[in-house]
Order: C-alpha cells, then structure tokens, then sequence
C-alpha cells in the first residue's frame, strides 16, 4: 500500500495516482505551453516509463499511464531535464492554472506573473483552480476552475469568482488573486479540506466591488484551422507516444487545451498523422467515454472499443455517453443517451445520468449495433 493511493486531490508528476494500469503521472505544462524538444520528451518518456499512453486532461494536462513505481524516479529525472517538473510537491499542488491556447504575448506574461503568484496564495483546498481566459474573448468559460481573469466588456483585465456574473477590476494581477483566495478562505469557502467558490457564490457571499461583466464568452472551439493555428483533437483526449512524437517533428510550440484539443500555433495547414482528428464532423466527437476497463479499478466493462464500434453508426448530431460504471466520471450531468457497463453488459439509460435508471438492461455491443443499424431504428 502506498500513499499515492490517496484520494482527493488532484494527482500530479511528483505525486501520482494508482490507477488500473498503474501509475498516472500529470505533467502541468508551464505557462500552458509546450516546445517540440518538451513535447518528444514527453513522448520518450511515455515509451521509456510507462505504457505509451498519454491522456489529454479536461485541466490541459498530459497524463502518462502505466508507470511504475520502479519507473517513476527515472521519469521524473528526465521530465525535470526539460524543465517540466515543480521542485517539490507542494510547489506542483498550487500550480493549478489553465491558460487560453489563444494569446498574445501579454498573456504569457501575465501567466508568468500568476504562476508565481500561486506560491504565495493561502492553504486551499486541492482541486482549487485558476483560469487565464485573456484572449480578445474568454474561452475557458466551461473549463472547472474557481478564479478566472478575463477581459471586460471595454477590454480591460477582470477578477472573476466562478459562479458570478460579474468581476473586479484588476489593478495588480498578483496581488489581486492572492486577495481573492484569501477571501475565499475568510468566507468560509473550506469546509473539512474541500470547497470551490461557485458553491460559496451559490450561498449570496460575494466578494467586493464585482461589478464588470466579461466580455461575450466564444462557443468552444472546433478542430480546424484558427488564426492562432490548428486546432487538432484526440478521441477521448487519447494518443499514443508515437502521435505526440509526430507532433514534436513539426516543430511547432504546442499548447494543449481543456477541450481535449491541441494547439499546433502559427501553422496554416492541419497536419496528417495517425491518431488525430482534424474534421469537426467526426462522429467520434460525440461520444463522451471515461477510462473504462481495464484501466480503471472500478470499472465494470469497456466504454472506448464500444465507442469506436458505435461512432459510424450514430445518426447525424446524435451524442452519446459511455460510462465503464455508475459513477459517471466522464459525464457527471445528464445526457441525452448514456451506456452504463454493468458487467454482462451496458444498461441504456434516456435523458439521465450513468446511474439513473435504465430502460434497457444489459445489452450486448451487437445488440446495441443491432438497433443503430435497423431500418427506421428510432435513436438510441
Ligand atoms: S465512471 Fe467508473 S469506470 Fe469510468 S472512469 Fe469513472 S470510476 Fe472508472
């Protein structure tokens, strides 16, 4: 038994979490960004130390799989020979910061000033996030985060609580976001260790002088080509080594997004590898799959090879969720359609979450193909 087995927080490099296919590593790129001598370090050590499998995170962060805890030191010498690891653990906790792939250079550099302002925030609780959404329109608006500065209406930098409609003027970044966290705290924002601040914001406490609306939040984007560069996304937020090995050779700056998406900035053209998706039609986009088995401990059955079997066959703008149990981590809200793996099968639940109850019971992946594929089959 190892401590890593702890839960409750958010993982990370320096402390990772056991998982069904062993250990998972989450890199926190730096300022968001990634260069391609990080990113084929990455991919190295994915291939040297783990399984091969990196995972996209909804926070855009890399996740290694299948590392070992003999494997582990040795992946961690190597990420820190390319800057990619915090000096320690407490350092890597606080670093919980999502940038916009959309930027200017006053936005690198008011991530410079915000990642050194989280080392000097009060003691908050583990999944706490920030968000900097300064691009001409915010972008991150889905993202799960606690603190957002954006820009206003007039284009100035605002302090946004989650949950708020409205934000403060920002008058010194730094000082201004350690305000807000103490406040958070002051307000009684943590309650046994845990708490965010659009629950806090639910009670009607609110911090003082939220008075600016943000700017008209952008839909979220979709793979293709934007004026940053191109947009390109991994089925499940999922790629192999070898994909982001691909990646490093265009020698492009990466920047990885909450969207399960990467940046490939200043490129004017989509690139063809293997194992991206670069059409917005595609019908893998619209299912919604967790881990599943065999990598996650508690899963009752596949979701993803389910997935791949089904995405052919949805009817045009028909989504779906497929959860390995009951527990719903991909898709915690209702959907329209959710598949729930129950061990001899997946049950079909309409309109509902992976553990309300179904209308269908334990159907065979055939079963499932079966009605997609029948003539005048209503949808799933
Ligand atoms: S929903 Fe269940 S099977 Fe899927 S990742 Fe979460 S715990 Fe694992």
């Amino acid at each position: 038994m190892t401590t890593w087995e702890i839960k409750g927080w958010c993982p990370g490099a320096l402390r990772p979490m056991q998982s069904g296919d062993g250990l998972v590593v989450r890199i926190r790129p730096p300022l968001g960004r990634l260069s391609p001598a990080q990113a084929s370090a990455i991919a190295q050590a994915a291939q040297a130390h783990g399984n091969g499998i990196i995972d996209l995170s909804a926070r855009a962060n890399l996740q290694l799989r299948g590392v070992t805890e003999t494997s582990h030191p040795h992946l961690i010498d190597n990420l820190r020979a390319h800057s990619l690891i915090d000096p320690d653990i407490e350092t890597e906790t606080l670093r919980n910061l999502i940038v916009t792939p959309f930027r200017d250079a006053e936005t690198t550099q008011l991530a410079a000033t915000l990642t050194a302002a989280l080392t000097r925030m009060p003691s908050l609780p583990g999944k706490f996030g920030f968000a900097l959404d300064t691009g001409p329109r915010p972008v991150l608006s889905g993202a799960s985060v606690d603190i957002r500065v954006e820009r206003g209406e007039d284009g100035r930098l605002i302090l946004r609580p989650d949950g708020h409609p409205l934000g403060q003027p920002v008058t010194d970044l730094a000082t201004d976001a350690i305000a807000m966290a103490h406040w958070f705290v002051a307000n009684g924002g943590i309650t046994n260790g845990r708490g965010r601040m659009a629950a806090l914001i639910a009670k009607g406490i609110v911090p003082p002088n939220c008075t600016l609306a943000p700017a008209e939040p952008l839909p979220t984007p979709a793979p293709g080509l934007h004026p940053d560069g191109a947009l390109v996304a991994l089925a499940f937020g999922q790629m192999r080594a070898e994909t982001l090995h691909a990646l490093a050779a265009l020698n492009l700056e990466l920047r990885p997004t909450p969207w399960r998406m990467l940046l490939l900035v200043g490129t004017t053209e989509l690139p063809a590898i293997p194992g991206l998706i670069t059409d917005p039609e595609d019908p893998i986009l619209r299912i919604t799959a967790c881990t599943g088995a065999p990598a996650c401990p508690q899963a009752l059955g596949d979701t993803r090879n389910l997935a791949r079997l089904l995405a052919p066959h949805l009817a045009p703008g028909q989504t779906l969720h497929i959860s390995g149990c009951p527990k719903g981590c991909a898709h915690p809200t209702a959907a329209a359609t959710t598949l729930t793996a129950t061990g001899p099968g997946h049950d079909l639940i309409r309109n509902g979450t992976a553990h309300d109850t179904p209308s269908l019971r334990n159907l065979s992946p055939q079963a499932i193909l079966d009605h997609l594929k029948a003539p005048n089959a209503p949808h799933l």
